[in-house]
């Protein structure tokens, strides 16, 4: 009986080695996420080792396995090299992998965030402010997935905010207007520019706010704001935060 196979697009989100020489490799893919095994990948001589780097962007041809289905041929369309180059983009590079695993579990979402993260991955690589596009990834796979925090009316009222807006409440599921401070008394008073970077990475293109000018006290905020933001609707510590974390205080 004949394998039944089928090709796909898809960027390779994670790598766990298996027995000698396998490898189970989880993908993103438009349609939704795959989780494959790569046999005989590890072997120098197997035609995928290379072609299945992490976040590497490849045409895939699988075939449909009882338990899993199998790659049978993988070609390379985009290495972004340029994560590799740099310590500070290489972790960036396994933030976004991570995140995305985590939160994309509903197939509709995949087309998305998909596209979002190619378009996060290619910025990744040429940006200055690696910082900005972590905080327009972060912002849109949350609205893709269902966890769109409220910024521009109350979370808890629903009046339109203003600049006197100054506390962000992950409980209620964003930003509060004074009358509704009492709500949680555990909200983050945050500044002006934090909120207004906030607004934006929900709001803008990657390239409209890459190109801002921000301080890097208030990036660090947004980044420690969008972390917990993940991790409270994730139910799960981001790993390769603390990586990217070390990174960053000995980079800057
Ligand atoms: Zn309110």
């Amino acid at each position: 009986m004949g394998e039944r196979l089928y090709r796909c697009d898809g960027i390779i989100l994670k790598r766990i080695d298996v027995g000698e020489a396998d490898r189970i490799v989880t993908i993103l893919t438009p349609q939704g996420k795959i989780i494959a095994t790569a046999r005989g990948v590890r072997k120098t001589q197997s035609k995928l080792s290379g072609h299945l780097e992490l976040l590497s962007h490849c045409q895939l041809q699988l075939a449909v396995g009882k338990t899993r289905d199998v790659l049978t041929q993988s070609i390379a369309v985009e290495r972004f090299a340029q994560l590799q180059q740099q310590l500070v983009r290489m972790a960036a590079g396994y933030y976004v992998a991570e995140l995305t695993d985590t939160l994309l579990a509903d197939e509709d979402a995949a087309a998305q965030v998909y596209e979002l993260c190619l378009v996060a991955l290619r910025t990744l690589c040429t940006s200055t402010s690696v910082e900005m596009a972590l905080h327009w990834y972060t912002m849109q796979l949350c609205d893709a997935v269902g966890y769109r925090p409220q910024l521009v009316d109350c979370a808890v009222c629903g009046s339109t905010l203003d600049q006197h807006a100054n506390l962000w409440s992950a409980v209620q599921g964003g930003m509060l207007c004074p009358n509704c401070a009492r709500s949680d008394i555990q909200a983050t008073r945050v500044s002006l520019a934090v909120f207004k970077v906030l607004r934006l990475v929900q709001r803008e293109s990657l390239s409209y706010v890459i190109a801002l000018e921000v301080p890097a006290e208030v990036h660090a905020t947004v980044f420690v704001i969008l972390r917990r933001w993940v991790m409270r609707h994730s139910e799960r510590a981001i790993r390769s935060a603390q990586f990217l974390d070390d990174v960053r205080s000995q980079t800057f």
